[in-house]
């Protein structure tokens, strides 16, 4: 698993950087069909197109040390 990784949905790109991820799954509650944890408790993806583009921002938005980014479609870092 890489330490960075990516995924589009919504238009936009969303990145965790799991070198930052504490792994208290604040993400993983916000959004259960977006992300989830391993077996090192560091957050992963699941399939974040599925979830819709207010509620897959809110979770992106919680997470407390800024491991998840949402970029734009012009490649503007938007969240955090
Ligand atoms: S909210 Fe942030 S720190 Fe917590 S599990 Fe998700 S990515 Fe990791």
């Amino acid at each position: 698993m890489p330490a960075i990784d990516e995924r589009q949905a919504h238009g936009w790109t969303i990145r965790i950087d799991r070198t930052l991820c504490v792994g208290f799954g604040d993400c993983v509650e916000a959004a259960p069909d977006a992300f989830d944890l391993d077996a090192e408790s560091v957050a992963i993806f699941i399939d974040p197109g599925t979830v819709d583009a207010e509620t897959l921002r809110r979770a992106c938005e919680i997470c407390p040390v800024d491991a998840l980014m949402i970029l734009d479609t012009k490649g503007q870092q938007i969240v955090p």
